[in-house]
């Protein structure tokens, strides 16, 4: 089996959520928000290690949670992440090197993650170098001027929301975060870094429950659906 190392950046300081809080460490369901995501790479057996990257000023908070607390215990080390979330990425990677051959990278503020999902992108990583999750858009998509007029209406049928988890083979996505470094190149997801090398980039249905928590009525939201799946139980 080969090794495969979870990296998750929750190192954004959540500006957008209004708070001084950074994000990952707000409370869902009263535990911290990067726990819930942490717990579901912990229960997936293809999973050896799992590495959280946090704000610099918030790893003693992490270290006594999660290190000390010892619950999740494929968390061996906290490490502080970087200016942009592609930065919080190459730090982990360059952490990891030589203890991976893949790396599964997903956002700490996407709780609902299932370790089904998980399986499933590491599963098409047996035929491909990069795996990604993403669901096809289903509203009207325009093109706007920043002047609030539309430009147009895009063709939808092409067009898919990218999430995460995404897996690559531990050298190549080590390469292209190393080069979009050098060329001061910045995506806005971990894919766009080899799509730009021409190399191929499964894609795998991902999971409307797998959203991103970015601003309060996310979190509200959250809230709803965590209370929901703990009835479900
Ligand atoms: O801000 P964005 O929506 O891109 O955040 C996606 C993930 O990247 C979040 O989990 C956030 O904590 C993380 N991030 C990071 N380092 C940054 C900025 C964001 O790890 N500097």
């Amino acid at each position: 089996m080969k090794r495969v190392v979870a990296l998750i950046p929750a190192a954004g300081r959540g500006r957008r959520m209004g708070s001084e809080v950074p994000k990952t460490s707000l409370l869902l369901g009263g535990i911290p928000l990067l726990k819930h995501t942490l717990f579901k790479f912990e229960t997936c057996r293809e999973i050896q290690e799992v590495v959280p990257l946090v704000p610099v000023e918030e790893v003693p908070f992490w270290e006594e949670e999660i290190l000390q607390k010892k619950e999740i215990k494929k968390v061996r080390r906290i490490l502080a992440g970087g200016e942009e979330r592609q930065d919080s990425v190459f730090l982990g990677l360059q952490a990891v090197a030589g203890e991976a051959e893949i790396v599964v990278i997903h956002d700490g503020v996407r709780p609902f993650v299932s370790p089904k999902l998980i399986k499933k992108t590491l599963a098409e990583m047996e035929n491909f170098q990069a795996v990604i999750t993403a669901l096809p858009v289903e509203d009207t998509v325009k093109e706007i001027s920043p002047r609030k007029e539309v430009v147009k209406t895009l063709e939808r049928s092409f067009l898919w929301f990218v999430q995460t988890p995404q897996a690559f083979t531990y050298s190549l996505i080590f390469y292209a975060h190393e080069k979009a470094h050098k060329e001061n190149f910045f995506g806005t997801d971990d894919a766009a870094l080899i799509e730009r090398l021409g190399i191929p980039v499964r894609v795998v249905e991902g999971s409307r429950l797998n959203f991103k928590i970015t601003t309060p009525e996310d979190l509200l939201l959250a809230e709803a659906l965590l209370k929901y799946q703990k009835q479900e139980r």
